[in-house]
């Protein structure tokens, strides 16, 4: 049964496969950093709107959200994808050094261009297979802006656009043929803003109130409080404003922000409170006034080893890319401009013999092994699915789009992000996860399996608490 579906969708993918490039081109030649994803968003929804989809825009109160959904009842399978880009990393497309199209200009350092046609195709790929076949089942597609430090889904799930959802699946490009189950770190990012009292420095001292004596006092106590806090969490800042450039006005107003990750929302959400409490304590020495604005939040990745079971024995079965001489050749190119930090990092994640063939053949065909994800891992990131896998059960790969070791955000991501291997492995995360969504809309026992499993994680959509403040339901970028 399984390897018919498998055979079946590889076909209809194929079938498409330029009208697919056609897409991630065009969105990687307009690159739009968050929430003004204003060409990619149109030139996905019209494309879904083509393929048959009913699209529905600016879901959620965002301007470049989408869903495109296909149906005839039976349980809602969620499909997500995105198509923002990176500031600064503008880079000519094949080229194997840095060379920006435009100076300081955005780009597609995270492969989001592959993210969302990749995601497209695994939409349209059931919509098909559903039509022909006469099966019941609903397939919607999540256009979701703003992963890069926009936090979008976190709000798309707290306006309740996956209520209906029993499943979620997605991808990330990357250089392996993977699960993608995390871990990844629950984080809340918020800007603190100090107002005091200007003053001539020298003339006047008594008379100012300094806010950036409040942002360094606050970043002092926020350094002390690292002693005691878990060894897993991470808490990071940037002073992002200083209160001028003239050391004798003190200071009027001055503002910093701050990322506080930890592996458990719950753990974020006890530490960012401490946070707090330090700022106002900065504000009390100093005479101050403190105000802080959450910009954005997401939970952490949660597991689920049903579906990933079952999306990784599609991944097996379905036929993974092999590459040409040529875009080994290519790919070998890009892996020399890696500096040693990162080829020793990327060696770490395979072994050393491991790492010396990728080196001469830097495009990687196997799938890697099952693996279940460990609570924490050093190294670990944040992902804004993280909301999404709380509320459905959520499974997600990475396929082999770029060359051993490249790391995200670089302009040799970007570079790649037009080849002709990258959008290889675009189209096999399309067929994984369309072969896995029909899967799961024939054996419905799955999806029950499923559900129960994120309750025993103590996951779950009952258990869930978003990391936004309850009167918080747009980024404040879209509010301002
Ligand atoms: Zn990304």
């Amino acid at each position: 049964m399984s390897e018919n579906i498998v055979k079946e969708v590889e076909e209809i993918i194929e079938q498409k496969r330029e009208a697919f490039f056609q897409v991630s081109d065009q969105i990687w030649e307009t690159p739009e950093i968050r929430y003004e994803e204003k060409q990619s968003f149109q030139c996905s929804a019209d494309f879904m709107e083509e393929q048959g989809f009913q699209v529905e825009r600016g879901v959620a109160n965002i301007p470049t959200a989408f869903t495109a959904s296909f149906g005839n009842g039976g349980p809602v399978i969620a499909i997500l994808g995105e198509y923002d880009a990176l500031p600064g990393l503008s880079q000519k497309a094949g080229v194997t050094e840095h060379d920006p199209v435009e100076t300081n200009g955005p780009g597609h350092g995270c492969g989001h261009n592959l993210l969302g046609v990749g995601s497209m195709s695994a939409a349209v790929a059931v919509k098909e297979y559903l039509e022909k076949n006469n099966l019941e089942g609903t397939i919607r597609y999540y256009g979701c802006p703003a992963e890069e430090s926009g936090y979008a889904k976190t709000y798309m799930v707290k306006a309740g656009l996956f209520d209906d959802v029993a499943a979620s699946f997605s991808w990330h490009p990357h250089y392996s043929n993977s699960l993608f189950h995390g871990p990844s770190l629950a984080v809340i990012h918020s800007t603190f803003t100090f107002k005091g009292v200007s003053s001539h420095a020298a003339a006047s001292p008594e008379l100012g109130r300094s806010a950036l004596d409040a942002v360094e006092l606050m970043n002092v106590g926020a350094n002390f409080l690292r002693e005691h806090m878990i060894d897993e969490a991470r808490v990071h800042y940037a002073i992002t404003n200083t209160g001028g450039m003239s050391p004798n006005v003190v200071q009027r107003d001055a503002e910093v922000s701050y990322f506080v990750r930890a592996p458990h929302a719950e753990q974020a959400r006890v530490l960012f409170k401490r946070l707090v409490k330090i700022a106002e304590g900065a504000a009390l020495m100093t005479e101050t006034s403190m105000d802080y604005q959450i910009e954005g939040a997401c939970s952490n990745l949660v597991q689920n080893a049903t579906l990933d079971k079952l999306l990784h024995k599609n991944m097996k079965a379905l036929e993974s890319p092999h590459f040409s001489e040529e875009e080994l050749e290519l790919s070998r190119k890009y892996y020399q401009t890696l500096n040693e930090d990162d080829v020793a990092f990327a060696a770490s994640l395979v072994g050393k013999e491991k790492a010396e063939e990728l080196a001469a053949r830097p495009l990687i065909h196997e799938v890697s092994p099952y693996r279940e994800a460990p609570e924490y891992a050093k190294g670990a990131g944040s992902t804004d699915v993280g909301a999404v896998s709380w509320v459905t059960p959520t499974a997600q790969l990475t396929a082999a789009t770029w060359s051993f070791g490249t790391p995200f955000h670089t302009w040799q991501v970007v570079s790649q992000g037009k080849t002709s291997y990258a959008k290889k492995g675009m189209l096999y995360a399309g067929k994984a996860i369309a072969s896995t969504v029909i899967d799961v809309l024939q054996h419905p026992e799955v999806l029950e399996d499923a559900v129960k499993e994120l309750r025993d994680r103590e996951a779950g959509p009952e258990n869930y608490v978003s990391l936004l403040p309850e009167n918080q339901n747009l980024p404040s970028m879209l509010r301002k």
